[in-house]
C-alpha cells in the first residue's frame, strides 16, 4: 500500500502565464515541462528542449500527433468500409426475406387477399454511411512530448517520492482516529 505513485518519464511542453526560473539556466521562462497529470513539472527555456548539448530532455519516442491523426483516419476508413459491407449483407438478407415472404404468400394464395399490400415497395435502400463519419477533427491541442535526461529524471522522481512520503506521514499523524487496541 505504501508504494509511491510512479511517474513516467514523459513530459509535455506547456505554456504558463507566469514566468519562472529555468531549471538549467535560471532565466525566467514561460515554458514548462509537466507530466500528464502534473505530478511533476519543471520550467525550462524552450531552447533547451531537443538540444542535445544541454541534455535536459529529448523528444520522447512514441507516436507523434501526426502519427495519431493518421491512425485515427485509417481507423475511420476501416470502420466505414465495415459498415458498408454490413449494410450490403443486410440488403441481401432482406432480399432473402422477401423471397420467403413471397413463397409463403403464394402458398396462402387467394385466402389472404391483403398479401400484395404487405409487400411494400417503400423499403429504404440502406444508403452507405458517409466515409467521414467518426473522424475527429485535428483541433485537439498537440503538446510536444519529451523524455527527461535519465539522471535528471531519476533525481526528480526521487524528490517526488520523498515529498509524497512526507505528505503521507503528515496526513497519517494528523488524521487517524484512535484505533481501539485489541480489536483483533
Ligand atoms: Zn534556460
Amino acid at each position: 500500500m505504501a508504494t509511491p505513485t510512479p511517474i513516467q518519464n514523459i513530459y509535455y511542453e506547456r505554456k504558463t502565464a507566469t514566468a519562472r526560473g529555468c531549471y538549467i539556466c535560471h532565466r525566467p521562462t514561460q515554458t514548462v515541462l509537466a507530466t500528464l497529470r502534473s505530478e511533476d513539472y519543471l520550467y525550462t527555456c524552450p531552447g533547451h528542449l531537443g538540444d542535445s548539448a544541454t541534455a535536459l530532455a529529448s523528444p520522447a519516442p512514441g507516436p507523434t500527433a501526426e502519427d495519431i491523426r493518421k491512425v485515427v483516419a485509417e481507423y475511420g476508413v476501416r470502420e466505414a468500409r465495415k459498415a458498408e459491407k454490413k449494410a450490403e449483407a443486410e440488403k441481401d438478407k432482406d432480399k432473402d426475406a422477401d423471397k420467403d415472404k413471397k413463397s409463403a404468400f403464394s402458398l396462402g394464395g387467394i385466402a389472404s387477399g391483403g398479401a400484395e399490400e404487405v409487400k411494400d415497395e417503400s423499403k429504404p435502400a440502406s444508403p452507405a454511411p458517409p466515409i467521414t463519419a467518426n473522424i475527429p477533427s485535428s483541433t485537439a491541442p498537440t503538446h510536444n512530448k519529451y523524455a527527461l535526461h535519465r539522471s535528471i529524471f531519476e533525481a526528480r522522481r526521487a524528490d517526488l517520492i520523498r515529498k509524497q512520503q512526507a505528505a503521507r506521514a503528515k496526513e497519517v499523524s494528523k488524521g487517524l482516529p484512535q484505533v481501539p487496541r485489541g480489536a483483533f
